[in-house]
Formats: C-alpha cells, structure tokens, sequence
C-alpha cells in the first residue's frame, strides 16, 4: 500500500521553525518510503484563519524545498461535506445541539463541586445534553448552537476500539474529551470532524503531527469509527522549544520562516540542520 502523509496547517500566521519541522518530518516519512506527502490547508475558525496566510504557506514549504504532491486541498471549499457527515451523526442520535456560551459553560463549572475533568481542562457538565425535544427545536428556531457529541451514547455503540501509535496499540478513551463539539457555532464543522474526515478523503495512511494532538487522536478514533472511515497509522512527533523549555508555537517571538528568509538564512542548510536534529539558536526537541 502507498505511504500517504500531510502537512495540516492552519493559517492563522507565518509558519515557524516548528512548522518547518512538523511538514519535514511528515514529508520525509512519506519520500523515503517512495510515498506521497499531501497539503490541507486548515481554514475553517473564521475567527482566526485569514486567506492572505495561505501564500504564505506555499511561500514558506516552497522556501524550504517541501514539494507536495496533487492539489493541497483547502477546508472552507469543503463545508458541505462535513455538513452531511453533521446530518448522518444527527440522524442517528450521536450529536445535540447545544446553546451554551462559554461564560455560562464556565459559570457551570465554577459552581459544581466536583466538575470532572479531562485531557483539556473541565469537561462539559453536559448541559444540554438533556434537554426535552420541544425545546430544543423551539431553541434551535431562534438561538446559535453548536453541535456536541454524545460520547456516552457513540462509544457505547462504537465498543473499544485501537489505534496504531508507530507500533504501539493505543486503546482510545475518547471520553476524556466530555461531549466534544463536533459542529460550531460560526462554522459547520469544528477541527475534529473535519480532521478526521479529510484524512479519509485524502487515503493518509501515516498521519505524521506534533504530539500536542496526541490526546485529540481519541476523539478521531472515534469519529472514524462513527462515519466507517479507516484509521491511519499515527506517528506523534516531539515539539520544538527554546533552551528555556518554552513549546516554539506559545512562544512570542518565535522568528517566522519568512523573518529567517529575510535575515538570509540558508533553507537548504536548515532543512540539513533539522534532518539531523540539531536546531538554530539553541532550540530544542522535546
Ligand atoms: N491544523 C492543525 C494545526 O495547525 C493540525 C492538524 C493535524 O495535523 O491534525 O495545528
């Protein structure tokens, strides 16, 4: 079977230093096993992506002499598709909507004693989860809502499932996630649906990402198994920091691609320099 991987980016900004690495490690994954290395540009936040970014993107994996194979698919040309996924998971009973802001979701939990948590802080408390049908159409009449899934009810029809981390078995626990929002309120999808339909659509079968969505890959497993899409191999690669141990996407300042091109640095040289694991300016793997 042919090695397909991606470079998932989201154009929210100028690509880093750890974006160079993450695009490297996916594209040499594939390559050097005579695969394809696939782009997707992640652009569905309305809140955060911006067009003019996506040149930059090209601009930036061009720089670095990253060629990618066919057409980079682009997500906000996609949105019926996630749509229809929506309205399958809808039919079966697997997602509600949901009408809470943030401030109440987080007034909610502030109140209850023991609100669970999860792999990324509070869970949901499930709010909306109950709520009588005639209200929720007479809500979602005039109110935004999200769409959340019901993770209790979708792994008690999915059983356990598995996913390949390199050549571990990973069991997923999806339910670390509470009722992830699948649909958001400003867009027809939110990152995880479309992620995991889109590895689908694009046959990745390596996704080759940074391990700080290692957790999500729980919810993806589940998803996937939701929509009968096959699972890819995954492989988590460790993130870049600075010698402080700052993570290089949080840190501010984090010199761009494209201020490293200004100040005359040398892709070829820095491609060689990542390969081999050794970082400008005292950054570090791990
Ligand atoms: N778009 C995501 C990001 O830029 C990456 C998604 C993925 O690789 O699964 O963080």
């Amino acid at each position: 079977m042919t090695v397909i991987s991606r470079f998932a980016p989201s154009p929210t900004g100028r690509l880093h230093l750890g974006h160079a690495y993450s695009a490297l490690l996916a594209h040499d994954f594939a390559r050097s096993r005579g695969g394809r290395f696939l782009l997707r540009i992640e652009d569905i936040d309305p809140g955060r992506a911006r067009p003019e970014f996506v040149g930059g993107i090209v601009e930036d994996l061009a720089w670095l002499g990253l060629a990618w194979d066919g057409e980079m698919l682009v997500q906000s040309r996609r949105l019926p598709l996630y749509a229809a996924a929506l309205d399958d998971l809808r039919a079966r009973g697997l997602v509600y909507p949901c009408f809470c802001t943030r401030a109440a979701i987080a007034a909610e939990i502030a109140a209850s004693a023991a609100a669970p948590h999860g792999a990324d802080g509070p869970l949901y408390p499930g709010t909306c989860r109950g709520l009588p049908e005639l209200e929720r159409e007479r809500r979602m009449a005039r109110e935004p809502h999200a769409w959340r899934l019901d993770v209790a009810r979708a792994t008690e029809l999915s059983g356990p499932l598995v996913w390949c981390e390199g050549e571990k078995e990973i069991a997923a626990e999806p339910s670390l996630f509470g009722d992830v929002v699948v649909a958001r309120k400003d867009a027809p999808a939110s990152y995880h649906l479309a992620v995991t339909i889109d590895d689908a659509a694009q046959q990745v079968s390596d996704v080759v990402r940074g391990v700080d969505l290692f957790a999500a890959t729980h919810v993806h497993r589940l998803l996937q198994a939701l929509l009968g899409l096959p699972t890819p191999r995954y492989h988590h690669h460790a993130l870049l920091s600075d010698a402080q141990g700052n993570r290089l996407a949080k840190r501010r300042g984090a010199p761009s691609l494209a201020a490293l091109r200004e100040a005359g640095a040398d892709p070829h040289r820095l491609v060689e320099e990542l390969r081999a694991g050794r970082l400008p300016d005292g950054f570090l793997v791990g």
